[in-house]
């Protein structure tokens, strides 16, 4: 029986020891963290996602815990910045509370298959299998080693050296959920603003609004988290008539007010190695002006799940029989880094084009034939590696 060892049980991590347990293979979860935790508020989920979820067994309850809603933009004068060559099913994901995520495929994959405060050190491959270094001193031998530890990922340090997350430079993010917040907000909006700024609102399927901030190109930052989310607030609401966005943030407790530097991970020359792997942010932590980091990153632990099923069998659920003949992990991983980079290039191309957007209304077009080709190509990588 293959045997995988994954670093990281962050949502690629643990979506990824879903997928290989659904496919026969047996898993141990390593995460450093002597809990299951999830840095940030909420996360929107693409349909591509959505799908994998499903195929995994865990669509239902993941929409449980998320609101349905669309990615509709305005600008700061409150117009709707409509996007008619493409249709409603291009703009709608669910938003859903990350540590409630996290929480649910921990439950799924199996909590007895996660090792706690355990973090990886360092790995030795050899020819038919590969030896994980942990923190406790221990190590784990398995078929396949894989490296979900996020975007400053200790596997990638050792596998491709020198790629060291960078700043994306004057990129910063703000985000809350703010429980009850008294504020009105009849509707879900994306404003896109002046000086490199976006940001907007979304209710929560438990009464919450998220609220997020972003600046492309901001000048040096003073005051507290609370002060800077409210100065770009402000070049979001032309004329100071919208107000829902400023009444969120300052309702908001200071200590729930996330502020980011916006980090990358350079484009990868290689993803893998004979028996060493590389997923989600790990591989590719990107910018989140097109939300899709995570979205993405899910897929890459279903075409992991389908590639490495035991004699590729893409269709094994929980087969965790000992008679299933044993998978041919480098070609398995060599298949997977040729569907990857090719894919991850091009979401490079079209988020740089929403980058550069030179209006607001090109910034929201070029959003949505993203997330369109996101969505539309997503479903055939899968097909494709079944
Ligand atoms: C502001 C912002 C908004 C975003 N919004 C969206 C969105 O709406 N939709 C979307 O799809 N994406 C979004 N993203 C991207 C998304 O947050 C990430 O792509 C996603 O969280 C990455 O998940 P991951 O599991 O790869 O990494 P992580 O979530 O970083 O998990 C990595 C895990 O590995 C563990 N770890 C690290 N090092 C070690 C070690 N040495 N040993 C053991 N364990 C280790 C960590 O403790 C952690 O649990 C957003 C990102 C930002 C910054």
């Amino acid at each position: 029986m293959t045997r995988a060892v994954v670093v990281g049980a962050g949502i690629v991590g643990l979506t990824t020891g879903l997928a290989l347990r659904r496919a026969g293979i047996e898993v141990v979860i390593c995460e450093r963290a002597p809990e299951i935790r999830a840095a940030g508020a909420s996360l929107g989920l693409w349909a591509n996602a959505l799908a994998v979820l499903d195929g995994l067994g865990v669509g239902e309850r993941v929409r449980r815990i998320g609101a349905r809603t669309d990615m509709r933009f305005h600008d700061p004068a409150g117009r709707l910045l409509d996007t008619p060559e493409f249709g409603p099913e291009d703009r709608r994901y669910l938003l859903v509370q990350r540590a409630g995520l996290n929480d649910l495929l921990a439950d799924a994959v199996g909590r007895d298959t996660i090792r706690l405060a355990t973090g990886f050190t360092a790995y030795a491959e050899h020819m038919d299998h590969v030896t994980v270094r942990l923190s406790d001193g221990s190590s784990e031998d398995a078929d396949v080693l894989v490296g979900a530890d996020g975007a400053y990922s200790a596997v990638r340090a050792q596998l491709v050296p020198g790629t060291e997350a960078r700043e994306h430079p004057g990129h910063h993010a703000w985000r809350a959920v703010v429980r009850a917040p008294g504020v009105t907000v009849p509707e879900d909006r994306v404003i896109l603003g002046t000086h490199g700024c976006r940001g907007g609102y979304v209710r929560t399927h438990d009464g919450g609004v998220y609220w997020l901030v972003n600046q492309f190109n901001s000048p040096p930052l003073h005051g507290s988290p609370k002060q800077q989310a409210m100065e770009r607030a402000v070049h979001l609401d032309e004329g100071g008539r919208e107000g829902t966005l400023a009444g969120l943030i300052a309702v908001t407790p200071d200590e729930l007010i996330l502020h980011n530097q916006v980090m990358l991970v350079p484009p990868l020359p290689r993803w893998v190695s004979a028996r060493v792997v590389l997923a989600g942010d790990a591989a590719h932590a990107m910018s989140p002006h097109i939300t899709a980091g995570a979205t993405l990153g899910i897929e890459d632990a279903a075409l992991l799940g389908r590639l490495l099923a035991p004699a590729g069998d893409a269709s094994a659920t929980d087969q965790l029989a000992t008679d299933v003949p044993a998978t041919d992990v480098p070609a398995a991983l060599a298949a997977y880094q040729a569907d990857r980079i090719p894919r991850y290039a091009h979401v490079a191309r079209l988020s740089a084009a929403v980058e550069h957007a030179p209006t607001p209304a090109e910034f929201a077009r070029n959003y949505v034939a993203f997330s369109h080709w996101m969505i539309t190509t997503g479903h055939r990588a899968q097909e494709r590696s079944g």
